[in-house]
Formats: structure tokens, C-alpha cells, sequence
């Protein structure tokens, strides 16, 4: 009998896990040839969650809860229930009910009779979703794509039923920056995509507001590219030479027809130019030492409060 483990990322989300329980439940009610284990992964909410899970936890020993000293991100509850996880295949699945719990037997179904090791789930349309999100979100996939060899899907969840061995591989990328969708791609292994229509949280708000989608898209490219590194390469080698061929036109038209050299408006064009550039070209550098310097540090990727769990 396989045993598959689900895992449940949540953030204060009191309102969305009266909803999800009683959905797994009959998931679990529906597939009678596997043993399930469930590990909901409280991000130290500040609300009811973990009490919730607690008591969930009383009733039904499925359920297991891991608690966190503070808010590590969605990526960490993933690692922590990824290395916590006992099953034969491993489901992540969030709690609010937008990743349909009824698609996961045919997930499974496809692993066992397709001879995939992950199937993975994507939106198909993000209706609800406000039109620049998702016009950004669009641009950063297709960037992503382009710059990194790891094609991460347009629309893709973090929604997926994996493989042991796909699991123990993910587990076993030890940084502790973690951008998650780009380390599955990265690991390999087969993996059948599958999509559904994008449907809205069942309760609660998002939790994963502008300014951090901005910041996982900057970690997700700074992780997986150094394309941007070489592009600063190749800006600099450009401007040194039509540097080169200016001073040459200078000297030239200065010894030859002594010409008076250009005014201010344009000395002020390239200097604010050049200045801009080599900001840029820093900030992109920045951003690669910034992560060598938290990676170097090797802090633990998070820190466990409670848990229902034994140590593994
Ligand atoms: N989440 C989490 N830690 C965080 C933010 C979110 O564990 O710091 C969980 C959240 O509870 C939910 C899932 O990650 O189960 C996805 O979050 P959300 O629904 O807010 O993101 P969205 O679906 O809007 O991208
Ligand atoms: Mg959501």
C-alpha cells in the first residue's frame, strides 16, 4: 500500500482550514488504496491556526502539525514538510483551497500508470487575479525561461504530487535560498504538467502581496541565471568602446580642424548616462553578493517551535 504524504503551508489562515479539512478528508475517503499522512506546517501565525491544528491533530492522527519560531516564507513550510515527509509520494498543496484537492488522484494515477515521477499542476487562466499581476507574472515566466535553463510554466503552482526519489533530490539542494519551482525544474526527473481553471481562495487574503512577488522574482532569477552578470559584462564592454571611439573623434577633429569640443548638454547627456549605468551594473552585482553572503552564512532554513512530528 502506497503512502502519500500531503503537505499544507499555511499562514494564518483560521478562516480558509474549516474549509480545506473537511476536502481532504473526503480526498482521503476516496482513495482507499493508499495511506495518507497530512503535515500542516503552521509559518507562526498570528491567528488561530495553530490551536486549529492542534485540535485537528487530537482528533485524527492523519494530521500532523509543525510549527515554526517565526515567519521563514512559503519555500521553508515546503523544505520543512518535504524533510519531514514519510510517504511514498508527497503532495504540496496550499490551504486555501486554490489548488483543487480533486485533481490529486489523477495525479497519482498518472505517476503509477504513466511512469512519471512528478505531476504538477498550472492555472490555466488567472481570473480574479488583477490584470498587471498577472501581465508581470507572464513577463517574469517568460524571462525566466529564457535566461535560466529551467523552464519553470507560465501559470504554475507550487501544486504537485512527487515522486520519493524526486523528493529526496529536492531535499538534498542544501541552499537555504530557496526558490522552489526553479529547484523542481532543476533537479529533473519526468514531469507531466496538467492544468485547471484558476479558481479564488476560499477565504482570507492573499499572503503573498506585490512587493514579495517583486522579491521572489528577483530570487528566483539571482538563484537560477547568471545571465544578468554577463549582460553587465557586455554593457560595460560596449561603452568602453564607444568611449574609445569618441576620445578617437575628439583628438582627431580637435589636432586636425580644431574644432571647438561639444558643450555642456551633452557632457551632462553622458555623464548622467554613465553614472545610471554603472549603478545599474553594481546593483545587478549586488544582488549575486548579497545572496553568496547569505548563502555563506548557512543559517538553517527555519526553526521548528512544536511539532506534533518525532524528529527524523
Ligand atoms: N503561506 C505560508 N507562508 C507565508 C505566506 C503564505 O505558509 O509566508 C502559505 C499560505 O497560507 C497558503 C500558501 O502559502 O497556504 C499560498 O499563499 P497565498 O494563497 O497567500 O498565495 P497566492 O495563492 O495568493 O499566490
Ligand atoms: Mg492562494
Amino acid at each position: 500500500m502506497d503512502k502519500i504524504s500531503i503537505i499544507v503551508p499555511c499562514y494564518n489562515e483560521q478562516a480558509s482550514i474549516p474549509h480545506l479539512i473537511p476536502e481532504l478528508n473526503k480526498l482521503m475517503e476516496s482513495m482507499k488504496e493508499c495511506e495518507f499522512e497530512v503535515i500542516l506546517i503552521d509559518n507562526c501565525s498570528e491567528d488561530d491556526t495553530l490551536n486549529m491544528m492542534k485540535e485537528i491533530h487530537e482528533k485524527d492522527d492523519r494530521y500532523q502539525y509543525i510549527s515554526f519560531s517565526r515567519n521563514f516564507g512559503k519555500d521553508s513550510s515546503m523544505t520543512a514538510g518535504l524533510q519531514a515527509s514519510t510517504g511514498d509520494y508527497v503532495a504540496i498543496m496550499d490551504a486555501d483551497l486554490q489548488d483543487p484537492p480533486e485533481i490529486l488522484p489523477t495525479m497519482y494515477k498518472t505517476i503509477k500508470e504513466e511512469g512519471y515521477d512528478c505531476v504538477a499542476a498550472y492555472r490555466e487562466n488567472r481570473k480574479g487575479e488583477p490584470f498587471i499581476r498577472s501581465a508581470l507574472a507572464r513577463i517574469f515566466y517568460k524571462l525566466m525561461g529564457k535566461i535560466s535553463n529551467y523552464e519553470v510554466v507560465n501559470g504554475a503552482r507550487d501544486y504537485r504530487l512527487m515522486s520519493r526519489q524526486m523528493v529526496d533530490a529536492v531535499i538534498s539542494l542544501d541552499e537555504s535560498i530557496r526558490f522552489s519551482k526553479g529547484i523542481f525544474s532543476w533537479v529533473g526527473f519526468k514531469t507531466k504538467w496538467i492544468g485547471f481553471e484558476n479558481r479564488e481562495r476560499v477565504a482570507g487574503d492573499t499572503k503573498l502581496p506585490m512587493k514579495s512577488a517583486f522579491q521572489y522574482a528577483i530570487r528566483g532569477i539571482v538563484g537560477f541565471s547568471t545571465v544578468p552578470l554577463v549582460m553587465a559584462s557586455i554593457l560595460g564592454l560596449v561603452f568602453f568602446f564607444v568611449a574609445i571611439i569618441y576620445t578617437l573623434y575628439v583628438i582627431i577633429s580637435q589636432s586636425l580642424f580644431r574644432e571647438a569640443v561639444s558643450g555642456y548638454p551633452s557632457l551632462m547627456c553622458v555623464m548622467l548616462f554613465g553614472f545610471g549605468l554603472t549603478f545599474l551594473v553594481l546593483g545587478i552585482i549586488g544582488q549575486y553578493l548579497a545572496q553568496m553572503y547569505l548563502e555563506i552564512k548557512s543559517r538553517p532554513k527555519y526553526i521548528i517551535k512544536e511539532s506534533s512530528m518525532k524528529e527524523k
